[in-house]
């Protein structure tokens, strides 16, 4: 907030709504904690521990997921992502520092209205067995994840980040500034995971994004979108 300004320019019904998500959220990890935890025994908590973890990694296929599409299919005029997903990633090739002049509620709103739908549906599951108790931890675990993806995202783009962080980025346990220079160099084609990149080498090994692209444009003859500056003539 600088002179009795908002330091958002959206509108205030949104950030509402963004705040409450968020104030959810954290609701619901501590209550999924809880009901995990409460009824765990034994060999149970090691279960508990592998279902974080899995939630890490999906988070960051999602990521990897989400962002491929915003940037290779769809345009800003898209009906409900034009304007939420796609201008963002793909205004974010030009102008990557864009991103850190958000405050936390702007950096993180729109994941957590994503993600509290995803998080509050884990209570469908009963955690009445190991295998359920997994799948709830999981689930939560992901959605949690996935919340905080933008977050890892700016921090990798920010000039200074507190120490305990840079730690983290060079632990490679959060998406780390080299490894997410990758995607940003031109064409902007690969390394699409942003919150440990983790599955990135992997995923770019066996080049699944160009892969997954040419089946798409075989079956449905809609090709990927690619930034008229990089194309080959
Ligand atoms: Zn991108
Ligand atoms: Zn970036």
């Amino acid at each position: 907030m600088a002179d009795g300004k908002p330091s958002y320019d959206y509108s205030p019904a949104h950030r509402a709504i963004e705040i409450a998500a968020i104030t959810c959220l954290f609701a619901l990890v501590a209550a999924g904690a809880w009901r995990a935890l409460g009824v765990a025994e034994g060999l149970q908590y090691g279960w508990i521990a592998a279902a974080v973890f899995t939630g890490y990694v999906l988070a960051d296929f999602c990521s990897g997921f989400v962002h491929w599409m915003a940037d290779r299919y769809g345009t800003e005029e898209t009906p409900l992502v034009g304007q939420n997903y796609v201008k963002p990633f793909r205004e974010h090739h030009s102008d990557p520092k864009g991103m850190t002049y958000h405050d936390f509620v702007e950096t993180n709103g729109n994941n957590s209205i994503v993600t509290v739908p995803m998080m509050a549906s884990a209570w469908l599951i009963g955690v009445d067995t190991t295998l359920g108790l997994f799948l709830f931890t999981a689930l939560v675990s992901l959605a949690f994840w996935v919340f905080l993806t933008n977050q890892f995202h700016k921090w990798a783009h920010q000039d200074d980040v507190p120490a305990v962080i840079a730690a983290l980025q060079r632990a490679r346990l959060v998406l780390d500034v080299e490894h997410h220079n990758v995607h940003h160099t031109a064409p902007h084609d690969k390394y699409y995971c942003i919150t440990s990149g983790w599955l990135n080498p992997p995923l770019d090994k066996i080049q699944f994004w160009l892969r997954t692209e040419q089946l798409i444009e075989k079956i449905t003859g809609v090709a990927a979108y690619q930034d008229p500056k990089f194309l080959k003539s």
